[in-house]
């Protein structure tokens, strides 16, 4: 029997006012701001509670294949387990792009029967938040352009100007741009380009906000160029971050939503884990801190990326620590870590798990490098073999590592309950939570630490230009940010083709870059790009939309 899409079993779940979702969380009538019957946005000024007790459970995972292995779809499942067995509990998410939604990778509201609703909006627009970046970031941009044509007070080298434009879509052609062509009433020409949204500083700097007070000090603090004699120049100067903040004042906002078994989500900024920091807004956590027992929180691709920024950038900057750390892994990563193609991942090969399961191996390290025991939830596909499963527990339990077959995806919340208790188990143990590195660490060996211990490799070769721009960075007083690296998710290496857990290699870095507002360090490897591209055939290709406005061939 051919199984239903995500979007074909969503159609038919049944779902509740947001109004009795929020009653279930403990949100108050005067907090909630209705987008519709079935979202609202959470006033968090209109909320009490103490965050202190709750417990962050942190959703991470193994080197993925292009696909995803399932990490918001466990995210969801997990926490539809919590509340079957009674525990309070509130999930949080990061926003979809629409660039993976009309590209390859597809949206970013789990799968099967562990979503969130409604999750044709949700994947659509949503409450506007990336719209409402997009916006502040080309504001800025304008601003930028307008400043230099209106006399240029404040000296700004067209050629340094760093800020990019944005738009939440894959879109190459945009990545190199010339504006201001035209002649003197059109500005002044300069080389620009786009990123998309969830790249922007912007979307970092709403993410990593505590209330709107500090967004707008946040936003003040970002460079966007550099003058002539080569000193930053900020938004603060240009004096616009108060009209920043204020077309971002809804945006700050999280969103509330249901999963399919009702229990209450929050979906709250939306930053890639392999060209940003990969997490949900540090808001929408603190929200759900402050209503539930239990969060369940995922970070983008693997341990080596959203898992380490999860613990260096935001835990760091949200003043909180993960209480247990899932690692989800998939029989079919665990075959492509062991050296089978794509197309063949269907059939059944121990052999090719046995290589693979190295890759496994290393995140289990590295969430033991920050302190914390991690749990496996092996991701269960309907097309897995036992012996298969069997060899993957077997593996977990010699090295000692809780373990759950997790089969949310087929059987929703009551697929979960293993690794809930797992998990439980985890939280009630305790753990030896730190970061990695501390903020007094030069920039370079805060590299070095990353790619030596979380990547495994032998050291970083900094490029010329890199070298120039840490020793720039240091001198304008960033040094002690901690630092995003954008690296390729498909290897623990810079090297999309180095599976499994690859040895003897160095991570070359090409640029290093601060966002002073954001307030951290971007480290750019391999040819991992700002503004990805879409596929040769898009997903795209398959959407329609029916004369009542329902969709089809979303995922
Ligand atoms: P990630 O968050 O790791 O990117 P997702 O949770 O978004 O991954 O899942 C990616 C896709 O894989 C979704 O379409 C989802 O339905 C599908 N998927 C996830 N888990 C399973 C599973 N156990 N069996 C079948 N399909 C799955």
């Amino acid at each position: 029997m051919a199984h239903l899409t995500d979007q074909e079993i969503a159609s038919k779940a049944s779902i509740q006012p947001i109004q009795e979702i929020a009653e279930k969380a403990g949100i108050p009538e005067d907090a909630l701001e209705m987008y519709g019957k079935y979202k609202a946005k959470v006033d968090i000024n209109q909320l009490e509670g103490n965050k202190e007790d709750s417990k962050i459970v942190l959703v991470s995972a193994m080197n993925p294949t292009p696909a995803g292995e399932g990490k918001s779809t466990v995210t969801v499942g997990l926490s539809d387990a919590f509340n079957k067995i009674g525990k309070k509990v509130m999930v949080a998410l990061r926003e979809p792009s629409l660039g993976p939604v009309m590209g390859v990778k597809g949206g970013a509201t789990g799968g099967g029967h562990a979503q969130v609703l409604p999750m044709e909006e949700i994947n659509l627009h949503f409450n506007g938040d990336l719209h409402a970046i997009t916006a502040a970031n080309n504001a800025l941009s304008a601003f930028i352009d307008n400043h230099i044509h209106q006399g240029n007070a404040l000296n700004v080298d067209p050629r340094r100007v760093t800020w990019k434009r944005v738009i939440d879509m894959n879109d190459r052609a945009l990545r190199q741009v010339v504006v201001g062509l035209g002649g003197p009433t059109r500005g002044v020409p300069r080389e620009d380009g786009f990123d998309i949204t969830v790249a922007s500083e912007i979307m970092a700097v709403l993410c990593l906000s505590n209330d709107i007070i500090d967004l707008k000090e946040k936003l003040a603090k970002i460079v966007f160029g550099y003058t002539y004699d080569k000193k930053p120049v900020t938004v603060g100067e240009l004096e616009v971050e108060g009209a920043l903040a204020l077309l971002l004042k809804e945006a700050i906002k999280p969103n509330l939503v249901q999963t399919m078994e009702g229990t209450p989500a929050l979906i709250h900024g939306g930053p890639f884990a392999n060209i940003a920091h990969g997490c949900n807004s540090i808001i929408a956590t603190n929200t759900a801190r402050q209503l539930a027992d239990i969060v369940v929180t995922e970070c983008g691709f693997g341990s080596d990326l959203g898992g380490e920024k999860f613990m260096d950038i935001k835990a760091r900057m949200g003043g909180f620590k993960p209480d247990a750390i899932v690692l989800v892994a998939t029989i079919r990563a665990l075959k492509m870590n062991g050296g089978v193609a794509k197309a063949d991942l269907g059939e059944a090969n121990v052999d090719a798990l046995k290589e693979g399961v190295v890759n496994l191996g290393k995140h289990i390290e590295n969430a033991r490098k920050f302190g914390v025991e991690p749990v496996i939830a092996l991701n269960d596909f309907v097309t897995d073999t036992d012996e298969e499963r069997n060899f993957v527990l077997d593996w977990c339990k010699e090295q000692g590592v809780r373990v759950a077959l997790t089969q949310v995806w087929e059987k929703g919340g009551e697929g979960g309950v293993d690794l809930a208790n797992e998990v439980l188990a985890a939280v009630e143990a305790g753990n030896d939570f730190h970061h990695l590195y501390e903020d007094e660490l030069p920039i370079a060996d805060k590299i070095e630490k990353i790619v030596t211990e979380v990547y495994g490799g032998d050291g970083v070769i900094l490029t010329d230009k890199a070298k120039k721009q840490i020793a720039d960075i240091e001198a304008n007083g960033w040094g002690n940010f901690p630092v995003c690296m954008a690296k390729t998710q498909y290897s623990l290496s810079d090297d999309p083709k180095k599976l499994g857990r690859p040895t003897g290699f160095n991570v070359t870095v090409r640029e290093v870059i601060a966002k002073a507002g954001a307030g951290f360090v971007v480290a750019l490897t391999g040819d991992i790009m700002t503004m990805p591209g879409l596929p040769k055939v898009p997903s795209a290709v398959k959407m329609d939309v029916n004369a009542d406005g329902s969709s089809t061939g979303l995922f």
